[in-house]
């Protein structure tokens, strides 16, 4: 696997599992390597039940491992965690897959089917065959329904999707 990952997308992907916060404790644990909830506390001022929270859910997408390590005087388990760089590879691996598939669902719809818009800002398009159900009036406002032409759509879906083809290619 490759070297550490950026920290842009060290953010991102926090943000996706858990947002502003666990991006703080994730660049926390990113300074330090590894550290224990107090320590994260300490780092993030995050309230505690909250940094667990966050690292468990980390923990369940593999972005961070934790040790329990048996504390002698107390004989309670303390958890010492640190990111898992090569994991992380793979969560963005599996997000570009999963985004991939939403925008080809989308372009194919957008590619199987003809559009129908009244241009008003506040109503929404609606595909040939429920135009023909509405007799070309616009649902929300009524006003006449006229062709909408969804091609620049179609282009920047395709450009999307060849894109996340190519970084999945690399990769
Ligand atoms: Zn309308």
């Amino acid at each position: 696997m490759t070297a550490f990952i950026d920290d842009d997308s060290l953010r991102k992907i926090a943000n996706i599992v858990g947002g502003e916060d666990a991006i703080r404790v994730v660049m926390a644990l990113k300074d330090v390597g590894e550290a224990t909830d107090d320590q994260i506390l300490m780092k993030t001022s995050i309230k505690l039940n909250d940094v667990r929270k966050i690292l468990f859910k980390l923990y369940d997408h593999s972005i961070v491992q934790c040790d329990r390590i048996r504390d002698e005087k107390t004989g309670w388990i303390i958890f010492h965690w640190r990111l898992q760089p090569d994991q992380l590879e793979g969560f963005i691996k599996n997000y570009k897959r999963k985004i991939r598939k939403i925008l080809e669902t989308r372009l194919d719809y957008e590619k199987g089917h003809d559009f129908y818009y009244c241009y008003n800002p506040t109503c929404s398009r609606v595909t040939f065959e429920d135009a023909v159900e509405l007799v070309f009036h616009c649902p929300n406002c009524s006003n006449p329904l006229k062709y909408f032409d969804n091609s620049k759509i179609v282009e920047v879906l395709e450009k999307k999707v060849n894109q996340l083809d190519n970084e999945l290619k690399e990769e």
